[in-house]
């Protein structure tokens, strides 16, 4: 029983055209405000079945004769189908009359004879009919009979007594008929017994009715979940598939009751009737008819049950329990014409608090709380009779005190009765009806629909009551203003309450989720076009989500959403999907191509629902996919958990790595090719495992780097480098420079050169034989901070290396401008070296780097004819496994400086 109501405002100036409307009117009747400005509806035109405008004319002209009326009609929905509402009306002047609809039962394709009374659904004998005339017009499609039971009625009957359970059957009637009399659906429902009924559909593949029927009982209980967790509202479906060609319906019908029984028996959801699967399924004889058609009328409750209806299923709304309490307030004052209606709580003794009222003249009083000093607190209590009734007859009586009697006076109540509202035993508040006039009176069936009603509302609304501030402050602040989608602290709120309801059959993620280059966009193309394109990303979310998950904007280009699909593939679909449709987006007047997202999705297993770890989760393995350049999505999968517990090893182990020695310098020695003498050397990580064999770079330093750790990394290689260079030229040994990798994590952390200064200094080394290689990928993207420290450790005497050149996408410009001496040409290029086009190519990097002055060095040369073709062009300096591989620093020093 989703939203159960709505409201519009009318114009009768222009023949009640549709002014405005709030969501719960789109979501009730799917007309949008752009739909009825279109083609400029009317509210008479929605009306179906209106002779002569009667209903019309009672609802408007009595609005605007007497400021409110209420009136009851058929609405047709865009979708064509017809629905059964309530409507009040009010009028707000000027000829708007703003209009409050609710869903009634439904009463509609309500064609001929022979139906339940209490539920308006076909009893078996018309449906019986019904069935046959189709299936005589149809018998070569799929038939199916499904049998749908509300489970543990009589327990609801003694727990909160028969109005309530009443009230649930009815409604659940009205949920099995809204959903299986659209028009996309042929069936035929009907009541069969108090608690069961028959849905009898046809030309469906029986994977499909099974998966609707279930879908149907999963979303009515969904309807009364929540609340208090003792009502415990459970259906079980029986269900029997004909074959192709069968008329007999009520053999099937027989067998989905088999099936039916079987499932409850075994407390199954679900049981589809196989006769070859060889089930114990019970006989009954040969009572065709499994269960007794109902005749009798179980109205006759002495209360007016299709009220009470009314209010469970509107209170069983799930979203806003506050709101629905009024319009029930307001209902109850209208049908019994009082004065005002309201609820109040006991904040503590004496103090009363008033939480919903409506009155007339004024309508329903929000924001306008009210607290009330009980002075006769023990007096007031001692006026409930044993149900729970108080009554004032008159105001102006002579027990009341005078503070008493000006508090009714100045509100213009003569008489009142009160219903007390219980929470888990205890008296926990009241509700309060009001007349104008001492002597108020109510008959019998009105105070039983009363005390009924009080039930309902205690029964349902104790705990959200409760929780109001709370839900206050989260429906205030729950969407967000560009994007229209829940901002975090109501998406956890609304996720959480998602995840109460887990259902173990279906499959549950959360899709972290960004737009690539997002701030590219803001700062080329404007912040109106960025936000063009959030709310466009934030549609595309909204669609994918549906009723089926929520969506959450987090901040700037960050979103987050929760799905619920059936299983595991399609949410990835839904998350290809989005991507699809938003790589397809071009924000008009602005050719901003190529739009990528970039979504992290993880799912949500039953041994553990914890929100903020799937928050955390979804977050991690959308970070992964952020670093793999062509990922549109990751999943965190065992595969990705394998990864994450290498990297928190890593991360976790290397300081105890470095403080234990196992971050080892290697060197390799860099050559010139004119005379294959040794002239430098790069020290290059290895992390040593217990079992003496090395991890290589590759598999930790581009953790370390995110993680920023890859600083201490450096520092350590670095402090190696020094040493050496320190015993080097102790012993009188021939000194050559050593270049050390400084990551560009170094940006972010503090002044990096100044420290490289100081630990030279410390051991005394002349800063000319070191060298500091930079990547090129770490000097273009954030020049400033970089080329500052470059510049500083230059004036120092430093030398500095351009790493990894003609990958790093720098402009030109920088080789130029960028204070660097060396160049070091990657090895991607010397690779393509055979290929024609790349010997041109290497020869013009080549001369461009001489042209600006650099010195230039040629990185992995495996093969001679590589050093060929070098030394043929005229460079002469290489570093590469054709000379050496990097070595242990002890290895390096005995082989090319003691090596004489
Ligand atoms: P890099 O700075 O460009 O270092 C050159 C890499 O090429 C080294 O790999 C080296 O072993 C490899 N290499 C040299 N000659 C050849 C060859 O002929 N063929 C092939 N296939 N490879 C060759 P390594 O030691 O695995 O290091 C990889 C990268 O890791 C380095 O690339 C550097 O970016 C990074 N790295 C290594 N040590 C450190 C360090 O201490 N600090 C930082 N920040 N990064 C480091
Ligand atoms: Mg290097
Ligand atoms: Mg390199």
């Amino acid at each position: 029983m989703k939203t159960s109501y709505g409201a519009c405002t009318i114009d009768m100036v222009y023949d009640s055209r549709i002014i405005d409307i709030d969501e719960g009117f789109t979501r009730m009747l799917g007309y949008t405000m752009d739909d009825l400005r279109r083609s400029s509806i009317t509210y008479r035109s929605l009306i179906v079945q209106d002779k002569n405008d009667e209903s019309f004319k009672a609802l408007t002209d009595n609005t605007v004769n007497n400021g409110m009326a209420c009136a009851e009609h058929f609405i047709r929905r865009k979708n064509d189908s017809v629905i059964a509402v309530s409507c009040f009306g009010r009028n707000r002047g000027d000829g708007k009359l703003d209009i409050m609809i609710t869903e009634d039962r439904k009463e509609w394709n309500a064609g001929g004879g022979g139906f339940d009374r209490l539920t308006g659904l076909y009893n078996y004998t018309a449906a019986s009919a019904e069935i046959e005339r189709l299936l005589k017009n149809g018998s070569r499609e799929y038939n199916s009979c499904i049998l749908i039971r509300l489970r543990e009625v009589e327990k609801m009957d003694e727990l909160y007594g028969s109005a309530f359970a009443g009230a649930i059957i009815e409604n659940t009637a009205m949920y099995i008929n809204h959903h299986y009399m659209n028009k996309q659906v042929k069936a035929v429902p009907c009541r069969l017994s108090r608690d069961t009924f028959l849905v009898f559909q046809f030309g469906r593949v029986p994977s499909e009715v099974e998966r609707v029927a279930l879908w149907v009982i999963n979303e009515l209980e969904k309807g009364y979940f929540g609340r208090r967790k003792d009502v415990e509202i459970g259906f079980s479906l029986g269900i029997c598939h004909m074959e192709l060609g069968d008329t007999d319906f009520k053999t099937a019908t027989y067998n989905a009751g088999k099936a039916l029984e079987y499932a409850c028996a075994n407390n199954a959801v679900i049981e589809v009737y196989d006769e070859s699967a060889g089930k114990q399924y019970t006989d009954y004889g040969d009572n065709h008819l499994l269960i007794e058609p109902t005749e009798k009328d179980e109205r006759i409750f002495g209360y007016d049950n299709r009220f009470v209806s009314f209010a469970v299923a509107m209170l069983s709304s799930t979203k806003d329990p506050e709101s629905s309490l009024d319009v029930l307030l307001q209902r109850i004052a209208w049908k019994y014409h009082f004065l005002s209606a309201l609820v109040c709580w006991f904040e503590n003794t004496h103090y009363v608090r008033v939480t919903n009222r409506f009155e007339r003249g004024k309508g329903i009083v929000v924001g306008e709380e009210e607290f009330a000093d009980m002075n006769d607190w023990d007096n007031f209590m001692r006026s409930f009779d044993s149900n729970g009734i108080s009554r004032i007859d008159d105001t102006n009586a002579d027990y009341l005190s005078e503070s008493d009697k000006e508090f009714f006076r100045v509100r213009g109540i003569g008489s009142a009765i009160n219903f007390l509202l219980y929470d888990n035993g205890k008296p926990a508040g009241y509700a309060s009806y009001c007349w104008n006039e001492p002597g108020g009176e109510l008959d019998k069936e009105s105070l039983s629909t009363l005390i009924q009603l009080s039930k309902i509302i205690e029964a349902l609304l104790s705990q959200s009551i409760r929780h109001e501030e709370e839900e206050k402050r989260v429906n205030e602040l729950s969407k967000d203003f560009v994007t229209g989608l829940y901002v975090l602290p109501a998406f956890h709120a609304e996720a959480r309450r998602m995840l109460k309801d887990y259902d173990e059959s279906k499959a549950y993620a959360v899709v972290h989720m960004d737009i690539d280059n997002f701030s590219y966009i803001n700062t080329n193309y404007g912040r109106e076009t960025g936000d063009t394109l959030l709310k466009m990303y934030s549609d595309i979310i909204n669609e994918e989500c549906g009723n089926r998950g929520i969506g959450c904007h987090i901040e700037s280009d960050k979103f987050v959403c929760m799905l619920v699909r059936d299983t595991k593939a399609e949410i990835e679909e839904a998350v290809k999907l989005m991507y699809e449709k938003f790589h397809r987006l071009r924000p008009k007047k602005h050719a901003v191509s190529n739009l990528r997202s970039t979504s992290g999705i993880y799912f949500i297993e039953k041994d553990n629902l914890d929100l903020k770890d799937a928050l955390y989760n979804a977050n991690l393995v959308w970070r992964a996919a952020k670093n793999d350049r062509f990922a549109a999505y990751r999943i965190y999968d065992d595969e990705f958990r394998r990864e994450r517990e290498h990297r928190l090893n890593i991360i976790g182990s290397v300081r105890g790595a470095i403080e234990n020695g196992e971050i080892e310098a290697f060197l390799q020695p860099k050559f010139s090719m004119n005379d294959m003498s040794v002239v430098g050397a790069e020290a290059l990580c290895r992390w040593r495992n217990p079992d003496g064999r090395y991890k290589f770079p590759d598999q930790f330093i581009p953790i370390l780097e995110e993680e920023g750790q890859i600083v201490d990394v450096d520092f350590c290689i670095f402090e190696q480098v020094l040493k050496a260079l320190k015993s080097w030229e102790e012993n009188g040994r021939k000194m050559i420079p050593v270049s050390v990798n400084f990551s560009r994590a170094h940006i972010n952390k503090g002044n990096f050169a100044e420290k490289i200064i100081a630990m030279t200094k410390q051991y005394g080394i002349d800063p000319k034989y070191i060298e500091i290689e930079i990547t090129e990928s770490s000097i273009s993207r954030n020049n400033n901070r970089m080329l500052c420290y470059m510049n500083e450790l230059r004036e120092n005497g430093f030398k500095l290396d351009m790493d990894d050149f003609g990958t790093g996408m720098s402009s030109l410009n920088m080789l130029i401008e960028a204070p660097i001496d060396v160049v070091k040409v990657d090895k991607s290029f010397i690779d393509k070296y055979e290929n024609p086009i790349y010997r041109d190519y290497i020869n013009g990097i080549g001369n461009l780097i001489i042209t600006a002055q650099k010195e230039i060095i040629f990185e992995g040369v495996e093969t001679q004819e590589q050093i060929n073709f070098l030394t043929e062009n005229g460079y002469e300096n290489a570093q590469g496994y054709v000379f050496s591989r990097p070595i242990p620093l002890g290895d390096f020093e005995e082989r090319y400086i003691y090596n004489d």
